[in-house]
Parts: C-alpha cells; sequence; structure tokens
C-alpha cells in the first residue's frame, strides 16, 4: 500500500470558490440576458505601472545579449531587490535589516504555506478566525495542533489575549494577518504592541502577512510588524507585491526573518530550507520588483491604491442603500458586511436580485458566518454599476 501523507485527509473540501462559480453559472444559464457583476474577487484589475512595465522591458533585454544574459540567480533573491527593499521599504521606518534576513520569493502563498515545517511537530498553532484560508490548510497538510481563536466572538486584542490566559492555551506559532483578509480590520500600534508583548512573554511565534500592507492610511497604524519594538526576537513577515504594486500574475514578494530568533537558527533553517527546494524568482519579475520600490514606481502604486480605496467608499455608499452599513474603513480593500443571515443565503439574494457576486464569509471560517466580503478591486464602471443597481432595485 501507498503510504500517503494522511494529514491530507484532514482537510475540509476548499469549495468555496468552485461553490461561488457553480452558483454563478446556474444563475447565468437560467438568466442569459444578466450581467454578473463579481464584486467578491481579491485580484487587481488595474494594469501594471509605466515604471514597471520599462524595468520588464529592459530587464527582458538584458536577457537576449550574451553580455547582460541572467541564468540560475540567488535562490534567496538578488541583492539589488533585497538593498531596495532594506532602503526603501524598511530604513524609511526606521527599520534596519542586514540583507541575508530578507530572502525573496515568488508571491508569498508559497512561503507562508511551506513556514509550519520550521517548526517541531507538536509546536501548537494558533490562527484567528475569520482568515486567509492558506494557514489552516498549510498547517493541516503539516499535521500540527490547530486553534482557531473568533475574532467575532473576541473582536479586540485585549478580549483575544485575555480568552488565551483564561483556558490556559499558550500557542507556539501565532498567524496574524493586518490589514485582515477577510475582515479588513486593520491593529494600531498599541493593539499590534500587545500580540509582541504575548508572544515575547509566551515564547511564541508571530508570523505576520503584511499583504495588504499598502492600503494603509490611517497614522496610528504600523505598516510592518517591526515598527514594534521587540518584534524583532519574535515575528516573521511576510510582504507581497501582489496587491501593492500589482504583481498578482508577475509574482514577487519577500519573508523577513529576523536573526535574533531562536540564536540565529531559524533563519539559518530557513535559507538552508530555500536553498534545497527553491530556485529563486526570475530576474526580470526582480527587476520589476525593484521598480517598483523606486520613487516613481512608488508613487504611482499609491495612485493604484488610492483608486481602489476610492472603490470602496463608493462600495460603502451603495451597501448603506440596502440598509448594510460598514464601518468606514482606510486601511483595506475589502468591506466586511454582517448581513443577519447565513452567509450564503445572502449570496443567493444578492445574486438572484440585483446579478451581483459577493464572497460567503463562512468561507473564510466558521467564525465568518452571517457575513461577506465584497472586494474593491473590481474597475470603477463594474463598481459604479453595481452600486447603481443597489440604489434602484433596493
Ligand atoms: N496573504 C493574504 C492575506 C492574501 O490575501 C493573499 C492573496 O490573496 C496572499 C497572502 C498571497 O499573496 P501572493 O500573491 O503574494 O502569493
Amino acid at each position: 500500500m501507498l503510504k500517503l501523507n494522511d494529514n491530507f485527509l484532514r482537510l475540509s473540501d476548499s469549495y468555496l470558490f468552485t461553490e461561488i462559480n457553480r452558483r454563478t453559472a446556474d444563475f447565468q444559464r437560467q438568466n442569459p440576458d444578466k450581467k454578473v457583476i463579481r464584486m467578491g474577487v481579491g485580484d487587481v484589475s488595474l494594469p501594471l505601472t509605466p515604471t514597471v512595465i520599462n524595468a520588464l522591458h529592459s530587464a527582458t533585454q538584458e536577457q537576449a545579449d550574451a553580455a547582460t544574459f541572467q541564468g540560475y540567480g540567488p535562490e534567496v533573491g538578488y541583492k539589488f531587490l533585497k538593498q531596495a527593499i532594506a532602503d526603501n521599504y524598511y530604513a524609511l521606518r526606521n527599520i534596519h535589516f542586514d540583507l541575508d534576513e530578507i530572502l525573496i520569493n515568488d508571491g508569498i502563498a508559497s512561503d507562508i504555506a511551506n513556514f509550519p515545517e520550521m517548526f517541531s511537530d507538536d509546536a501548537k498553532v494558533l490562527i484567528t478566525d475569520p482568515v486567509y484560508p492558506a494557514y489552516l490548510d498549510s498547517n493541516t497538510m503539516a499535521g500540527k495542533e490547530i486553534t482557531m481563536l473568533s475574532t467575532t466572538l473576541y473582536p479586540t486584542v485585549s478580549e483575544q489575549i485575555n480568552h488565551l490566559k483564561t483556558t490556559g492555551y499558550q500557542p507556539d506559532i501565532i498567524y496574524l494577518c493586518y490589514p485582515n483578509n477577510p475582515t479588513g480590520l486593520a491593529l494600531t500600534f498599541a493593539e499590534l504592541g500587545q500580540w509582541v508583548e504575548y508572544a515575547n512573554k509566551e515564547h511564541a511565534i508571530i508570523l505576520f502577512d503584511a499583504a495588504y500592507e499598502a492600503f494603509i492610511q490611517d497614522e496610528d497604524v504600523p505598516h510592518s510588524i517591526f515598527e514594534i519594538e521587540g518584534a524583532k526576537q519574535c515575528a516573521v513577515e511576510f510582504c507581497s507585491f501582489s496587491k501593492s504594486a500589482g504583481f498578482t500574475g508577475l509574482r514577487c514578494g519577500f519573508t523577513v526573518v529576523p536573526k535574533q530568533i531562536a540564536d540565529g537558527k531559524l533563519l539559518h533553517n530557513w535559507i538552508r530550507r530555500v536553498c534545497t527546494k527553491y530556485n529563486g524568482a526570475p530576474y526580470i519579475v526582480q527587476r520589476a520588483a525593484e521598480a517598483a520600490l523606486s520613487k516613481q514606481g512608488r508613487a504611482e502604486a499609491i495612485e493604484n491604491i488610492k483608486y481602489y480605496l476610492q472603490n470602496a467608499i463608493i462600495l460603502r455608499e451603495g451597501l448603506a442603500e440596502i440598509g448594510l452599513t460598514v464601518k468606514p474603513r482606510q486601511n483595506s480593500p475589502y468591506l466586511w458586511v454582517n448581513v443577519g443571515m447565513p452567509s450564503w443565503d445572502f449570496f443567493d439574494m444578492l445574486l438572484s436580485k440585483y446579478a451581483i457576486v459577493c464572497t460567503p464569509g463562512v468561507g473564510f471560517g466558521k467564525a465568518g458566518e452571517g457575513f461577506v466580503r465584497f472586494s474593491a478591486f473590481a474597475n470603477r464602471q463594474l463598481t459604479q454599476e453595481a452600486v447603481e443597481r443597489l440604489k434602484n432595485n433596493k
């Protein structure tokens, strides 16, 4: 008998997007004349900016000439991109890293999903619920003991930490994602500081997903966990160019592992792992990411972020028309809406009445039941059209 990894049997079916597509296709079949508007997707709609495109062109040209051709690059990423990250991403916020603490990847999904293998089999994992499903699935595959912490039941960080203390549960690994997918919530310096203090006290590690960092507008919200004192002792950070610079298709991100953690052993092991299991992100993509971090690249990216944030404002006003209040949020492309009924019932209602698709919150975890997620990543025209429908048909 082939000895398969039985942990895969513990995975729940990842049917969220399949089910959304099935119900949408059924609706479209029955209503061929209706134009469905998808307000659920987490993918960007704006093209890459001119500075990124120029960098792609010139890096491609380099590949055409034997004198500048690049073959295999460093598995951990080219120095030019690590330097751009150290200077234009971290040093701007007064955070300083050695270049070997920064590792380039092809987007953070794989690094996040591969990180559980850095820890012992009996390491206990805490995951907030609702959240991006990869944390739960990758730890399930790795056979870890997982506890979900409902941020619906315990909305504030104080309540969450108190809950851990009263139940006596002590996690070794804590996944945090802020601004959060799907809730859009961001943590202030003080709130994230509570997690850092807790992790240091309990000797836990925080795996911090900063995928939506670029959407942060509030002054009291940190962009990086390393803006918090003590975080270099207890946190690893995952940053992506996907949402900040539209790289969802191009694929580039970076993981930062401070050398302070476990006397440098975590960094050492992670580098060892990367060099064994990965052969590096493409040269031309890394040149594009470097360009995205240039002064001009960042200015262009900010314009795109503003566009999505404006979509979010338009959408929020539209939802108010049908009696759904969404707290004003300035730090996220997602609107997380309490719909007062099961998530899938609302999904069906919205589809049949308005031909609009949202994402049922329960797909992001049990604690997401009763909520749906709207995304501001659609283009402006579709966002406005969706809002018009809500206004006219209410
Ligand atoms: N983390 C979160 C919270 C996300 O929502 C996503 C993608 O949607 C990712 C990570 C994956 O990002 P990447 O495109 O860099 O793999």
